[in-house]
């Protein structure tokens, strides 16, 4: 840390802003972002950016997006729909940092099981509840507190040229951090701000969604002896999906955190139209966690090879086999090294405002930090705030976490403007 900044002015005033904070976040929760939904709160996120002084752009996303390196497979038109960035002019001499959040959250579609509505923030005791809160719309609450706190307190000390991304389709594609990119939104370094639990996240799994189908033969339901029922008929396909689960975590990965490094998960069924009707169709998605070394189309390979022992055994799918379509993630897995320089500053920016040492993750998710460290040879790591239930029902963050965030993004951002990392210091080396 550079003694000569008063940190402890940067610090009250994050105390001052943090309810602005929070406010804003109220604001992006109650624009719902779902799929092609982004506008929204994609103009509430280009306000609060103008408000700090940042230049405000849009960027359509082009259709030709999926024909990008480890782009994934589309799942709604992109005409209309656009990505935000966000630019701070700084001494152009010095390193540049881009800051990366995605506006998209997941569906919430069992309303009625939440306590209060997923699109409706509430707070209870010291934390915000609504879908998006957690991932990851407080991130950009943490960093929109940070930047505000350090503009407030130390204007001329945040001399590093600076960008705020928020991308859409990170929870299906990664396809509008993969636009923004190819289109020269990159910086010296990434940090997204994914809520970590104030961790540092270094890596990620391999992300593979595939569609499996599974035809019937269709029949009113008296006359069910010559039908066959497409929903009943699918069942072996998920008995294939947990055997590949099993077979990829034979394989093992010590870095992994949590007790299983690669989930398989059957996400969505759908089949069927009337109860009194044998269904003709019936429609598995499944997401697949895989190794990180693998590409998308070993792990399609292992999937279609159990989906395949069916048809062997299975009369009716051995006639009629399933037909597979990759749909969506076809993300390589990534990591960081804890040792890089960007792990390194950011750990000891959280270690200036805590008092203690940053655990380093690597999770059995995926984050669009991949495109960057994957893509384009740009070290990128994830730190943000704590969270609770995220792609579930009562997701919420904890407010203090935000505050506790933007403490050691604020320290992280003056330390960088300070030091102005060179290129080879921050070269990833033997990084995949
Ligand atoms: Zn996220």
């Amino acid at each position: 840390m550079d003694q000569s900044i008063d940190l402890s002015a940067v610090d009250r005033a994050i105390e001052r802003h943090a309810e602005a904070a929070f406010a804003f976040l109220e604001r992006l929760v109650a624009a719902p972002s779902t799929i092609g939904q982004e506008q929204g709160a994609l103009e509430v996120f280009a306000d609060e950016l103008d408000g700090l002084g940042f230049a405000i752009e849009r960027l359509p996303v082009s259709e030709s997006v999926t024909d990008l390196p480890d782009a994934g497979t589309r799942q709604v038109p992109y005409a209309g729909r656009y990505n935000v960035v966000a630019r701070r002019d700084g001494d152009p001499d010095r390193s540049s940092l881009l800051l990366n959040g995605h506006i998209d959250v997941v569906p919430a579609a069992s309303p009625q099981l939440w306590t209060s509505p997923p699109f409706q923030p509430t707070r209870r005791d010291g934390w915000l509840y609504g879908r998006g809160a957690g991932d990851m719309k407080c991130g950009f609450a943490m960093g929109s507190l940070a930047l505000r706190a350090v503009l407030d307190a130390a204007p001329d000390r945040l001399t590093a040229p600076l960008g705020v991304l928020a991308a859409i389709e990170e929870e299906c594609t990664g396809n509008g951090t993969i636009a923004a990119a190819a289109a020269g939104v990159t910086a010296d370094a990434v940090i997204l701000l994914e809520p970590t639990n104030l961790d540092l996240l270094l890596g990620g799994v391999g992300i593979l969604w595939l569609q499996v189908e599974v035809l019937g033969r269709a029949a009113h339901a008296e006359s069910a002896g010559r039908a066959v029922n497409a929903i009943e008929a699918s069942l072996p396909v998920i008995a294939a999906m947990r055997a590949l689960e099993v077979e990829l975590n034979g394989m093992g990965d010590a870095r992994i955190a949590g007790e299983r490094a690669f989930s398989v998960n059957v996400g969505r069924i759908e089949g069927g139209d009337w109860p009194s009707s044998v269904p003709s169709l019936a429609r598995i998605d499944v997401r697949i966690g895989y190794p990180m070394g693998w590409t998308p189309a070993q792990a399609e390979a292992r999937a279609r090879a159990h989906i395949g022992r069916l048809t062997a055994t299975d009369p009716w799918l051995a006639r009629h086999p399933p037909t597979i379509r990759q749909v969506g993630f076809r993300a390589r897995g990534y990591d960081l090294s804890a040792s890089h320089p960007l792990a390194r500053m950011v750990a000891a920016a959280h270690r200036d405002a805590h008092g203690s040492e940053p655990a380093a993750v690597v999770l059995s998710s995926t984050t669009d930090a991949r495109t960057y460290l994957n893509t384009h040879g740009i070290p990128a790591l994830c730190y943000g705030p704590r969270t609770d239930r995220i792609h579930a029902v009562d997701e919420g963050v904890e407010l203090a976490s935000i505050v506790d965030g933007a403490r050691t993004l604020a320290r992280f951002l003056l330390d960088w403007s300070a030091t102005s990392p060179s290129a080879a210091d921050l070269a990833l080396g033997t990084q995949p």
